[in-house]
C-alpha cells in the first residue's frame, strides 16, 4: 500500500482496534476489524458484500496500529511520549482521542426507556485510550501516563532548572466553551485574540499543579462539571469535546543570563464521531449532533491542510475547537491523532468512517 506524501512529519495518526467486549463475545458477533501491527495495516471486511460476490476487504496504513494484545503502555511510548517530550523542551503540542462511542447498537425499547432513565442512569465518560483504568497502573491511559511523565522528568531536572505547570480544563458543547475547573460551569466562555498571546479563552482557570496528585485533583474535579447528553447510542457517551491543558514553563540559567522556555500541551477527548441518522437523535439531540459533526470535519479539514503542506490557508477559523487549538497544530508543533474502533462486523460502517477520517489525517 503506497503511502501518501507528508506535508508535515509532525502529525502522526495512530489507530486502535479494541478487544470484542463479553457482550459481543456471547452474541457470537464476527470479528470485522483487524489490526495487523507488524505490517501497520488496519484491515476492514464488509460482513454483507453486495452482488454476493463473497467479502470485499480494505486496508488502510497508520504511522502506528495496535490490538488487543498492545498495552497501554506501548500506546503512550509510541503516540503521546513524544509530544510530551516536546512540550517538556518548550514546543506546544496535541494528542487527540477519536472514534465513535464505545458502546453497540441499542433496542429500540432501551431507546425509549433511556429518555426516562436518563437522569438517574449514572454518567460514565471516560475514554479508554485516553483515561484508562486507574488500577493497576499497567491500565492507564495516555493522561497519566502523561501526568507522570513531567513530574518525573521535573523531579529529575527540577535541581538546576526550574519549573511551572499550570494546568486548565474545558469541554466544547454545542459550540459553546464551559470551564470545568469554575466553579460556574455552565457559564459559555468567549474566545478572544491579542497579538501577544494569540487566540485564549476569556477568564478560563489556569491551576498551579506541583505534583502528579494534584494535577489528578484537578483533572477529577473537571470530571465531574463535564457535562453528558446521553444519545441513543449510549447513555454514558459524551457529546462534548473536552480539552486538559497543561503549560510547563522552565527556567534555566547559564553564563548568558536566565532562559525560559514555555511548551503546551492539549489532551483531546473529541466527542462521539457516529453520525446523527444512526443514533436516531431529533431536535435539541439532533443540533447537537450537527455542531458535533460540524467541528470534527473542521478539525479533518485543518489536519489534511496541513498534512498536504500544499494548502496556502489552514481553516482555522471554521470551528471554536481548531481555532483554540491554532497554536498547538500545525508549525513546529507535534500532534497525534488516536483513532479507536470497534472489531465487531455491526460497526463496520462507522469503523469504515473511523478508518476514512483517520487516513485522511494522515
Ligand atoms: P468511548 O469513550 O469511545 O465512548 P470507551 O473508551 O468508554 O469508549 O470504551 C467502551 C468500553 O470498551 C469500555 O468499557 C472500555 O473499558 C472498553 N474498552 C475500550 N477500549 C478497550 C481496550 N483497548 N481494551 C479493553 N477494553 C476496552
Ligand atoms: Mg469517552
Amino acid at each position: 500500500m503506497q503511502r501518501k506524501q507528508k506535508g508535515s512529519e509532525t502529525i502522526k495518526v495512530v489507530f486502535r482496534v479494541r478487544p470484542l467486549n463479553s457482550k459481543e463475545k456471547q452474541d457470537g458477533r464476527e470479528i470485522c476489524t483487524i489490526a495487523h501491527e507488524n505490517q501497520g495495516l488496519i484491515e476492514i471486511r464488509n460482513p454483507s458484500p453486495e452482488g454476493g460476490g463473497g467479502e470485499v476487504s480494505k486496508t488502510f496504513a497508520f504511522d502506528a496500529v495496535f490490538s488487543e494484545s498492545s498495552s497501554q503502555r506501548q500506546i503512550y511510548g509510541v503516540s503521546a511520549a513524544p509530544v510530551v517530550q516536546s512540550v517538556l523542551e518548550g514546543y506546544n503540542g496535541t494528542v487527540f482521542c477519536y472514534g465513535q462511542t464505545g458502546a453497540g447498537k441499542v433496542s429500540l425499547k432501551f431507546v425509549v426507556s433511556l429518555f426516562f432513565l436518563c437522569s438517574y442512569v449514572p454518567y460514565k465518560f471516560q475514554t479508554h485510550t485516553m483515561e484508562g483504568v486507574n488500577e493497576p497502573s499497567e491500565l492507564r491511559g495516555i493522561i497519566p501516563n502523561t501526568f507522570e511523565h513531567i513530574f518525573d522528568h521535573i523531579a529529575l531536572n527540577g535541581s538546576k532548572d526550574k519549573y511551572l505547570v499550570r494546568a486548565s480544563y474545558f469541554e466544547i458543547y454545542n459550540e459553546e466553551i464551559r470551564d470545568l475547573l469554575s466553579s460556574k460551569p455552565q457559564i459559555s466562555l468567549e474566545l478572544k485574540e491579542s497579538p501577544d498571546s494569540g487566540v485564549y479563552v476569556k477568564d478560563l482557570t489556569s491551576t498551579v499543579v506541583k505534583s502528579v496528585e494534584e494535577i489528578d485533583n484537578v483533572l477529577q474535579k473537571g470530571k465531574k462539571n463535564r457535562i453528558v447528553g446521553a444519545t441513543l447510542m449510549n447513555a454514558g457517551s459524551s457529546r462534548s469535546h473536552s480539552v486538559f491543558s497543561i503549560v510547563v514553563e522552565c527556567c534555566s540559567s547559564d553564563e548568558q543570563g536566565e532562559h525560559i522556555r514555555v511548551g503546551k500541551l492539549n489532551l483531546v477527548d473529541l466527542a462521539g464521531s457516529e453520525r446523527q441518522s444512526k443514533t436516531g437523535a431529533t431536535g435539541e439531540r439532533l443540533k447537537e449532533a450537527t455542531k458535533i459533526n460540524l467541528s470534527l470535519s473542521a478539525l479533518g479539514n485543518v489536519i489534511s491542510a496541513l498534512v498536504d503542506g500544499k494548502s496556502q490557508h489552514i481553516p482555522y477559523r471554521d470551528s471554536k475547537l481548531t481555532r483554540i487549538l491554532q497554536d498547538s497544530l500545525g508549525g513546529n508543533t507535534k500532534t497525534v491523532m488516536c483513532a479507536n474502533a470497534g472489531p465487531a462486523d455491526y460497526n463496520y460502517d462507522e469503523s469504515l468512517s473511523t478508518l476514512r477520517y483517520a487516513n485522511r489525517a494522515k
